[in-house]
């Protein structure tokens, strides 16, 4: 008898769960589907601003891995190597490490926050792309802000309470949006801090922000978010950051205690080590998804360069896209392993969208424009329907109903433990 063959997926983002779920059940008996990741959650990063801005708790934007599986297997653990030729790969895990062969394996390990872009930025800003990165700038806004409570110069006051957002993507939009909404709600539970010491800045190198929009979604996103006191400014450029300041392309300074950076991705280190053709940094595709010359060997998601066979053009990387390219290449796994043909990728895409602030949003639905609180509720009801379980659907949707109606919650949760107890307090952190 054949023992079982495995077909192994390296990534539990948006890419490798879709994929895992899709196969889950459809798999013939004598393959064992297997997905690696290095955390044993898959994190929602469209959600991440929210959880910056304390509009619901970072335990919200995650899902465990292991109950969207019935028949697969989860292991947590980080894939270090890939030996194409032999068909096998080294990955780290809580028990050490260990080899595992595969049958076809899928490369759905996306991409890396980028702190290179700007001098200073990977010593004194703070990147957001992990759940972890949106729970420490979520401590450090709330204890700058308690901080600000006990200083007695102005300058450094208003340091501490200037925010600047590196960015006018998506997330810069998202995360400025949100901490604008989150200082004027929670300003109220400390009493020493004026409302002009609390400002927001965001920097965006282009004419305008939310280039992957339309102008008058980007256009109607800067209105939204100077009229609630956001100094959006378009045409900056940071050239570098330190501990107290951001210096701008014309040699102005912006004291500031914080930057958190939402520009530029690079590619994960494995990319490198695996010898693949790439652009760059994106592991280069067949039509079908494939990885040419390496038999057995896929990639989705924002780790994969993926033309699109609608309009030609590349992929862009997005969860909408790595959804989609995960679905299309478990028919084509299925059909290789009953020897049928495979599928080219092709979609068309339904819109973009961005969560501005609290009940503010804008949209592009199939060249719609929306602003406002339809496109807040419609980018809400989107990323409701793309959480994997019915008891994670339920709780976001507790959570977010729980938020429209009461006030921010201003919890810092530290994780100190009993020995650390006698420690002193850390000002910087
Ligand atoms: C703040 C933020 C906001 C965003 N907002 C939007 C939005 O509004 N709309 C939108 O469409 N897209 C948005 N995106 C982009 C979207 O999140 C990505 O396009 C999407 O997550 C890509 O999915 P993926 O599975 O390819 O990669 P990821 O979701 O990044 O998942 C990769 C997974 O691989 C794991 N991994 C990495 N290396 C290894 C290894 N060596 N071994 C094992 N596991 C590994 C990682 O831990 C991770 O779980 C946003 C991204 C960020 C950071």
């Amino acid at each position: 008898m054949n023992p079982t063959k495995t077909i192994a997926i390296i990534g539990g983002g948006f890419a490798g769960t879709t994929l895992a779920r899709a196969l889950d059940s459809r798999l013939p008996p004598d393959r064992e589907l297997m997905l690696i990741s290095e955390e044993s959650y898959t994190t929602f990063n469209p959600m991440l601003p929210e959880a910056v801005g304390a509009s619901i708790f970072p335990e919200q934007v995650v899902a465990p891995i292991r109950q969207m599986l019935s028949r697969g297997r989860f292991v947590m653990g980080r894939v270090s190597a890939i030996d194409a030729a032999n068909k096998s790969f080294s990955c780290s895990t809580l028990a050490g490490d260990v080899s595992i062969a595969y049958e076809h394996v899928v490369l759905a390990f996306g991409n890396r926050a980028r702190l290179d872009l700007v001098p200073g930025l990977a010593e004194h800003a703070l990147p957001l792309k992990t759940v972890g990165d949106a729970m420490h700038i979520r401590n450090i806004v709330l204890r700058r802000v308690a901080r600000i409570e006990l200083e007695s110069d102005p300058a450094l006051r208003r340091a501490l309470g200037h925010f600047v957002v590196i960015g006018g993507g998506f997330s810069g939009v998202e995360v400025a949006g949100e901490l604008v909404d989150c200082l004027k709600s929670i300003r109220r539970y400390y009493p020493r801090v004026a409302a002009d010491e609390l400002k927001v800045t965001i920097l965006q190198d282009q004419p305008r922000l939310l280039l992957e929009l339309s102008e008058r979604l980007g256009v109607a996103a800067h209105r939204s978010l100077s009229a609630r006191g956001v100094d959006v400014r378009t045409l900056t450029r940071a050239t570098s950051v330190d501990d107290a300041s951001v210096t701008l392309a014309d040699g102005s300074r912006l004291q500031t205690s914080t930057v958190i950076c939402t520009i530029g991705t690079r590619p994960n280190a494995l990319v490198e080590s695996l010898g693949l053709s790439t652009a760059r940094g994106r592991i280069i595709v067949n039509a079908d998804l494939s990885v040419s010359g390496s038999p057995g060997v896929w990639a989705i998601g924002d780790c994969a360069q993926v033309t699109n066979a609608r309009d030609g053009k590349q992929a862009p990387p997005t969860a909408q896209f790595a959804v989609r390219e995960a679905r299309c290449l478990a028919s084509n796994l299925l059909a290789t392993l009953a020897g049928a043909p495979t599928q080219e990728f092709g979609y068309r895409a339904r819109g973009s969208m961005a969560a501005i602030g609290h009940m503010n949003g804008v949209a592009d639905l199939f060249g719609i424009p929306l602003s406002g609180l339809a496109a807040w509720l419609l980018w809400r009801a989107y990323y409701l329907s793309q959480m994997p379980t019915l008891g994670r659907k339920v709780r976001i949707f507790v959570e977010w109903t729980w938020g429209m109606f009461f006030p921010t919650d201003i919890t810092h949760l530290r994780f100190t433990r009993s020995h650390e107890l006698a420690d002193p307090i850390r000002s910087d952190a």
